[in-house]
């Protein structure tokens, strides 16, 4: 079990590294397995990681088993498995152009495309924290409880599933929607989806979601 789900963590930072959501040893990867976490270590390159890098955490941060240290974001790891006990995994990726769009001021909370609305329910932002302290967690607080993709404003991005694959795909489906705001603000204003059209979508994701 163990074993498999760190091959899936190295899959996971192969696509990211591939698919350039993060640069060199940025970002970083969790799964949680009971009261102990699997998380990528501190300064390794994504694209060239191996499974035995992989650093088993408890759930206070501790060490249990590999080498070196873990992610320097390990306590925004940590945050979202206590307060979200639905989430098994956590991903972190500096996305270039959804970062982009906290540069230039987006909110991708606003609804403009349908099927975000559906399976995220929204993009919100948490303001600036200094990447690697403990200001993250603090700055990305009760969006939480609520959203299982986050922008962290002039770094990147969070995301959160019931396995790492699910993570992941909320990702890429971020960055997707980011280039594809991008794309047409350059034309002129993008309008939002009417407040009728944005209820039926979120009544939409209840039901694909199970929860009636
Ligand atoms: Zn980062």
């Amino acid at each position: 079990m163990k074993s498999r789900i760190k091959h899936e963590i190295v899959r996971v930072c192969r696509l990211l590294h591939k698919k350039n959501y993060l640069a060199a040893t940025d970002g970083n990867v969790s799964v949680r397995l009971g009261d102990r976490v699997l998380v990528t270590p501190s300064g390794v390159h994504k694209g060239l990681m191996e499974a035995d890098q992989i650093i088993t955490v408890d759930l206070t941060g501790r060490v249990l088993e590999g080498e070196g240290r873990p992610t320097s974001e390990i306590r925004l790891h940590l945050l979202a498995y206590e307060v979200r006990p639905d989430v098994s995994a956590v991903v972190h990726a500096h996305l270039p152009y959804a970062t982009a769009c906290t540069l230039a001021g987006i909110d991708l909370l606003e609804p403009i495309l349908p099927e975000v609305v559906i399976t995220l329910g929204g993009i919100p932002t948490a303001a600036y924290a200094t990447p690697g302290s403990a200001e993250v967690p603090t700055a990305v607080g009760d969006f939480l409880k609520e959203y299982d993709a986050i922008l962290l404003s002039r770094h990147g991005a969070m995301t959160m599933g019931r396995d790492v694959a699910d993570a992941y795909n909320k990702m890429e489906k971020l960055e997707h929607t980011a280039r594809v705001v991008l794309a047409a603000r350059l034309q002129g204003p993008v309008p939002s989806l009417p407040a009728a059209e944005v209820e039926k979508l979120r009544r939409l994701g209840k039901e694909y979601k199970g929860g009636g």
